[in-house]
């Protein structure tokens, strides 16, 4: 799964290439990829034409566009500006493998597009998507705590790179949970953005194992953690994202190059860049979790 840095990395794409543009046409050739819409892909493409993409937006790992100037642009039509499509959002789900490209109409067009919509510059955007985990869904927008966000998005705690972020608030919300603090990490309704590849990274650089109990960390440890993955996330982002198989990708279809930085994640048997002990592998909720045997120390049973 993509986690914040890659999902970012999108997001500044579409900032950059899709914002300001009019969706003119929106065509659906998979209907998986529409599969959370209930109303089905001919109501969805006919709420999405003719809007102008007003902004690009991200919590966590959730990804999102809105909205301006509803259906004035729409060809041939002069209805008014509709102040519904302005309480709209398009929720972008990138699932496992989930592109969104920016490609000029004439490019051959990606086998695994599922959606297409053009652009009024001419380009087309496009939702590619090998293993069709993810899609496009409409949600309405709601206020949660002096932030606009998707209702679907309502429940997911601020991200580290929100300049909202209280750290403080969620050192006491961490310490509150009676859990393994990889398991905490993980919980985007703690804290968003965060999934294995940075939780490894993070746990790594403080300096602890997965499987300490949340509960019984120190505040100065839980902010270094906070830190630490704060850390790591914005040195991803400067270098693209982690892309361990070429379907995390930018809108110009450019992977990012984070995976050589990696001091955990995925490094099972290597020299530990701190202590040259060999790193480990371990399952953890079904997946791999990466550790140092020294610079982690696993708790004591209880
Ligand atoms: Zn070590």
């Amino acid at each position: 799964m993509p986690e914040l840095p890659e999902v970012e990395v999108v997001r500044r794409g579409l900032a950059e290439h899709a914002v300001g543009r009019v969706l003119e046409d929106v065509t659906v050739t998979h209907p998986r990829a529409v599969r959370r819409h209930v109303a089905g892909p001919a109501d969805l493409s006919a709420q999405l034409t003719g809007l102008r993409i007003d902004a690009a937006h991200r919590r966590g790992k959730y990804l999102w566009l809105t909205f301006d100037e509803a259906r004035s642009h729409r060809a041939g039509s002069d209805a008014p500006a509709s102040a519904a499509a302005m309480d709209l959002a398009l929720v972008v789900h990138l699932g496992m493998s989930g592109q969104m490209l920016v490609q000029p109409a004439t490019a051959p067009v990606e086998k695994h597009a599922h959606i297409r919509a053009t652009l009024d510059d001419g380009a087309e955007l496009r939702f590619v998507d090998q293993r069709t985990f993810g899609g496009w869904s409409l949600a309405g927008l709601v206020e949660v705590d002096g932030s606009v966000v998707p209702d679907t998005v309502a429940h997911i705690a601020r991200d580290p790179l929100d300049p909202r972020f209280d750290r403080e608030a969620v050192v006491a919300a961490i310490r509150a949970k009676n859990t393994e603090i990889k398991r905490v990490l993980l919980d985007q309704t703690v804290v968003s953005g965060i999934g294995n590849i940075y939780a490894d990274e993070a746990l790594w650089r403080a300096g602890l194992h997965g499987t300490r109990i949340a509960a019984s960390l120190t505040r100065p440890a839980l902010r270094t953690l906070l830190d630490a993955v704060t850390a790591v996330m914005t040195e991803a982002l400067a270098v693209g994202g982690t892309s361990f198989d070429a379907l995390y990708v930018n809108v110009n279809g450019e992977s990012g190059y984070f995976s050589r930085s990696l001091a955990a994640y995925g490094r099972e048997n290597e020299p530990c860049d701190r202590c040259g002990a060999l790193l480990i592998r371990e399952q953890f909720m079904n997946r791999s979790s990466f550790s140092c045997p020294t610079c982690q120390r696993k708790p004591r049973r209880r």
